[in-house]
């Protein structure tokens, strides 16, 4: 078995398994080393909005870098699916992000000056939505805001790169990096590797790493739970958003319930109380949901740093180390950018500056 290679990602989360693709697809020998099975941990559990417009405002430069990464996902369905024959499951429809009260309306007010976000009032919300609560007054809806299957986007990607030659070890478990001359030598519980490069990319269990190669950084685990629910009729087209609580519908007619914010919560099992919050939430938004059966609950740890933005950057005292972690709540929605960052980061291509300086591991906003 070969064990040498150009780069060695370390995690086959979406972020790891996009970062493979994008090299492979430039040839580049990568290899991801994944502890358990790819896209099992926090990616499975997200509920996969791309959220460019509802999560961000307009003004602030990560902005950019959240649109390019959802305009990317829509030419990647085709791409991913040509290569690997798996459906990201790109649902249309967009987003409602549902005001109740004059104030919230006006807080809606920045986000409706984009052109790409338009008001509904009452009326015409029923009219698309027949069983929205009758306690709103209306809602900012984007169409670019549509969602994917996580888990999917993330064996899409991995299958992909590995079509393009890349290699995925699962069970391996990462347990130390050396650096010896110019090689690293990576130690797992599936033997040693050697890489010239390598980019940590292991989600909310990436401090071990920063610890290891002289990081001062934590993540912070900000436990998230969610429900999925069936009904008979598909009741849904659209995702409905209101203070971190949402409403997604899939292509197989399930509704997804999210999320529960947990700070500091490294347990991933989910609880009755979570769960309970999510049903009162979800019922404020779409009263018939309570009829709905349950279909399963789960929950996932979101990666955080201190000012919430992601770490997507070079090691600062050495350029053979990356860093692509801490993605918080939008992990999805900015994987296909962090691939690409990594790539023109790693062959040394132009890259958006601001966007460096944003995720640059030693920025002060984040120690
Ligand atoms: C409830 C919930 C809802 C969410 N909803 C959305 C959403 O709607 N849109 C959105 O964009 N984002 C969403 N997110 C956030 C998103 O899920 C994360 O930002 C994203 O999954 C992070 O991906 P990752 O690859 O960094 O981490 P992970 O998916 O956790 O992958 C890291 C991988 O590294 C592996 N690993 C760890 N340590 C080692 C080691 N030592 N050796 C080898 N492998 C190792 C792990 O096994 C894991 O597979 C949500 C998250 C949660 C919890």
């Amino acid at each position: 078995m070969k064990k040498r290679f150009d780069v060695v990602v370390i995690g086959g989360g979406v972020i790891g398994c996009s970062i493979a693709y994008y090299l492979a697809k430039e040839k580049i020998d990568v290899a991801v080393l994944e502890g358990q099975q790819i896209g099992q941990k926090t990616t499975k559990a997200a509920a996969g909005m791309l959220g460019a417009h509802s999560e961000w405002d307009q003004s602030e430069n990560f902005f950019t870098f959240a649109r390019s990464s959802q305009l990317t996902y829509f030419h990647l369905q085709e791409e991913l699916k040509e290569l690997s024959g798996i459906d990201i499951e790109l649902k249309k429809g967009g987003i409602f992000k549902l005001a109740y009260t004059e104030l919230e309306k006006m807080q809606l007010d920045p986000l409706l000056s984009q052109t790409s976000a338009r008001w509904y009032n009452r009326m015409e919300i029923k009219n698309q939505i027949p069983d929205i609560h009758p306690d709103i007054i209306g809602a900012a809806y984007i169409e670019d805001d549509v969602n994917v299957l996580p888990a999917s986007v993330c064996h899409a990607f991995g299958k992909s790169a590995q079509m393009l030659g890349a290699s995925i070890f699962e069970f391996s478990h990462v347990l130390e990096i050396q650096k010896n001359d110019e090689d690293f030598l990576i130690k797992t519980t599936n033997g040693h590797f050697i890489a010239k490069t390598v980019v940590v990319a292991s989600g909310v269990w990436s401090n071990p790493f920063f610890k290891q190669l002289g990081i001062v950084h934590e993540l912070i685990p900000v436990k998230g739970e969610c429900i999925s629910v069936r009904s008979e009729k598909a009741i849904l087209k659209h995702t409905l958003f209101h203070k971190q609580n949402y409403i997604v519908p899939r292509n197989d007619g399930r509704l997804v319930i999210g999320a529960t914010m947990v700070d500091n919560e490294w347990n991933e099992n989910p609880s009755l109380g979570g769960i309970e919050v999510l049903i009162q939430k979800a019922k404020k938004m779409l009263p018939t949901i309570a009829d709905m059966k349950i279909d399963s609950f789960w929950a996932g740890l979101r990666p955080r740093t201190l000012d919430h933005k992601p770490f997507i950057g070079i090691h600062p005292e050495d350029p053979q180390i990356l860093f692509a972690t801490g993605h918080f709540r939008n992990g999805i929605l900015l994987a296909p950018a962090t691939g690409k960052l990594i790539r023109d980061l790693i062959l040394k291509n132009k890259v958006e500056n601001t966007w460096i300086e944003a995720f640059k591991i030693n920025r002060s906003s984040s120690v």
